[in-house]
């Protein structure tokens, strides 16, 4: 019987690996550039790690985590975030006692039991930025400007691309707004979806980012937090703004931008792409100034964001973007050809001295014949074809062919680091 991959898992081929590669490549030197230092926790957490940071009535934790238990009974869970997992490291390894403003990132693999569709995988792969430590406006500017980096260095057009932006204020603005909130949808309470029924009674903000068309309609007026933020928010908000400003950075006011996380206060934000339809937030953000409190260290304020693997290959993928990949080893340069089964041993000596001096080179394993093998050098993109017969060992030389002019030459075996280094 075939075993195939999990629903909403998916396999990165070889082709597909490659853009991968340079993606990541670019987002670890830009972010390398910006001060931030990657940082590495585990994929596996405890599950309450997501139940106090991300919230218990999160789509995200309530619904949508992997959930098990070990062989002790203790509840365990695959990461759905990255950013529990960061301040949990960041307590635990007592990184505030440094000082400053602790500058972080991660890139790695996420999980979610949603429903999979274009842009939207149960396992897929998230990099991001923690910046804890400060309060100041000017930070959250520097992380916005961060992400539009990253897009910019990947060759995303600024004008393909759109900030939303929006402040929710603080746990003191929260139970104002809440209730301006319910009073506003109290009397269209029947025609809304039964999930935003619910999040009437339980967190009506919620009801702000339901995909259901109705409730998104009986949402279009409804109160915008910038109205309830107490005089510090305000201040905060302004700030941001006047820096972006100053960095020319460009936003779009969105008064339904809550994002799905609780820990989220002040600053939330979208960077999202005009070609990708409905899934089009291609990474998103905010200030969390209560989550390290929440998990235990002391009052620290932070601000980050986390981007989608996945939809920056998808936009990528549409333009072709491979001549950007040519660092990157694709595969040999430089392909063996030993004639009979006597020349193999010494095939197989040229082959690890080419590959010590940097040169990528390969041979033929599943014993085709040498015609079959010739095809296979030129299909895998190499340059050289390296004939090594019986003569050409007795003398000590290999015949080396020129796959893109048929260009021939006996080389000695000796001199073909040198001959091939100065041609590929
Ligand atoms: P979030 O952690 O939900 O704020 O998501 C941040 C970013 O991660 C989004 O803007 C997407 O780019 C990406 N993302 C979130 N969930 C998924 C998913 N299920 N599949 C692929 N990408 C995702």
């Amino acid at each position: 019987m075939k075993v195939e991959a999990v629903r909403g898992m998916t396999d990165i081929l070889p082709e597909e690996a490659l853009l991968w590669q340079y993606v990541e490549a670019e987002i670890r030197e830009a972010v390398a550039i910006y001060g931030y230092r990657e940082i590495r926790t585990p994929i596996v957490e405890r599950a309450e790690l997501f139940a106090r940071g991300v919230g218990e009535a999160t789509d995200i934790v309530h619904k949508e985590m992997y959930v098990f238990p070990d062989k002790k009974g203790q509840m365990l869970a695959l990461r759905p975030e990255a950013t529990a997992s960061v301040v949990r490291a960041y307590i635990e390894h007592g990184l505030h006692a440094r000082g400053g403003v602790a500058k972080l990132y991660y890139l790695g693999p996420m999980f979610r039991y949603e429903k999979p569709q274009k842009g939207r995988k149960r396992q897929f792969h998230q990099y991001g930025v923690e910046a804890i430590g400060s309060l100041d406006p000017a930070l959250d500017a520097e992380v916005i400007d961060l992400a539009w980096y990253i897009m910019e260095r990947l060759g995303l057009r600024r004008e393909g691309l759109f900030l939303r932006l929006n402040s929710i204020g603080c746990p003191e603005d929260r139970p104002r707004y809440r209730e301006a909130l319910r009073e506003y949808f109290l009397p269209h309470r029947e025609r809304l979806c039964p999930d935003c029924q619910r999040r009437l009674v339980e967190n009506p903000l919620r009801i702000l980012d339901c995909k259901v068309p109705t409730c998104q309609e009986i949402a279009r007026d409804a109160p915008r937090s910038i109205d309830y933020l107490c005089e510090e928010c305000r201040a905060h908000f302004e700030g941001l703004l006047q820096y972006l400003d100053a960095l020319e950075l460009a936003y779009e006011m969105d008064p339904k931008l809550v994002r799905g996380l609780d820990y989220y206060t002040r600053t939330v934000f979208e960077l999202a792409s005009r070609d990708l339809g409905a899934q089009d937030a291609l990474l998103g953000g905010g200030r969390y100034d209560g989550l390290v409190e929440v998990l235990g260290g002391p009052p620290t304020p932070g601000v980050g964001f986390a981007g989608g693997l996945e939809r920056l290959i998808l936009v990528l993928g549409e333009r072709d973007v491979s001549h950007r990949c040519y660092h990157i080893i694709a595969g040999p340069r430089v392909y063996l050809l030993p004639v009979g089964k006597a020349e193999v041993a010494e095939a197989l000596r040229i082959l690890a001295t080419l590959r010590r001096a940097g040169i990528p080179s390969d041979m033929d394993y599943a014993g085709r014949s040498l015609r079959k093998r010739l095809q296979a050098a030129a299909r895998c993109g190499a340059r050289y074809a390296l004939f090594l017969g019986e003569e050409e060992l007795s003398r000590s030389e290999v015949k080396t062919r020129d796959l893109s002019t048929g260009e021939e030459e006996y080389v000695p075996v000796g001199e073909l680091v040198d001959y091939l280094k100065r041609r590929i």
